[in-house]
């Protein structure tokens, strides 16, 4: 599943051929992601002037005409860009062709399992929105991308950790707490911090907070730099694998040793969801 990193990425690499660009046609193949495509998605794309892309947890954010344009991949969603019209492949779902200063891009979303959306809302409504108004605030701070008030920050992190009951791990997957954050960097950003993911979310204080929120930061920039993590379904808009998955010290490791002392890898599962970590460098 993209998470954080891996969205970052498809932004990164969208912002250069849509910013500033018009849209020459949009050709939208299916009624339906998980949700209905929005009615009037191929009016407001076509003829219009894409003023920016950013990113708001998961979600990329495709702005024009004071609407936004909200992309959430989902499971298994990607996107590929190429300076010619691509060939069709299957569960292609939107292919959309841009211009920017005689220079012509496609950009095609591909989603086999179709557990993404796109909306569209106006800007007046974006913030009231049910995907945007309960996210808590960004784990990263990205090139101005957003704003740098709403960046995680120790005072914040320790407030919230106070008096919350559940277990560690459950608290950073809880998208209100902090947006963004997914499986595969928190088993990660809890190994670095040598903490329990099974440990009460409220007795992370002190010292283990203050080893908590640089390993939530420093897993994400690095994951990022290195174009995410592919597992299954993600690669780069470019086609390429992000390497990120060579770094990974824990997820996907049952049984293997640890890197630090030789202990195997455990994995349990927390509200459905695999949780991989050392029961000694991790308490
Ligand atoms: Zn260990």
């Amino acid at each position: 599943m993209p998470e954080l990193p891996e969205v970052e990425t498809v932004k990164a690499a969208l912002v250069p051929v849509m910013t500033g660009a018009k849209v020459r046609y949009a050709e939208i193949r299916r009624p339906d992601l998980r949700f209905p495509l929005p009615t009037n998605l191929k009016s407001f794309l076509e003829g219009g002037t894409i003023t920016s892309v950013k990113r708001r947890a998961k979600i990329i954010l495709i702005r024009a005409a004071n609407h936004v344009m909200m992309l959430h991949l989902g499971m298994s969603g990607s996107v590929r860009i190429s300076d010619h019209k691509p060939n069709s492949q299957p569960h292609d779902h939107v292919e959309i062709a841009v211009e920017k200063q005689g220079q012509s891009h496609w950009i095609v979303l591909n989603d086999p399992r179709r557990f993404g959306y796109i909306d569209l809302v106006h800007e007046r409504d974006f913030n009231n929105h049910k995907s945007i108004a309960a996210l808590g605030p960004e784990p990263v701070s990205i090139a101005d991308d957003p704003e740098p008030d709403n960046v995680l920050d120790i005072a914040y992190l320790n407030k919230a950790l106070e008096g919350a009951k559940a277990p560690i791990k459950s608290f950073l997957l809880d998208q209100r707490q902090i947006a963004g954050l997914g499986n595969i960097y928190v088993c990660e950003a809890l190994h670095r911090a040598g903490i329990s993911p099974k440990r009460k979310a409220y007795s992370v204080k002190g010292k283990r907070a203050a080893r908590l929120l640089p390993a939530i930061q420093d897993v994400l920039h690095e994951a990022i730099g290195q174009g995410g993590t592919s597992l299954r379904d993600h690669k780069q808009p470019d086609g390429k694998l992000g390497y990120f998955v060579q770094s990974l010290k824990v997820y996907g490791r049952e049984g293997e040793p640890c890197l630090a002392c030789d202990t195997p890898i455990i994995s349990i599962k927390q509200s459905g969801r695999a949780s991989f970590y050392c029961s000694i460098c991790q308490r």
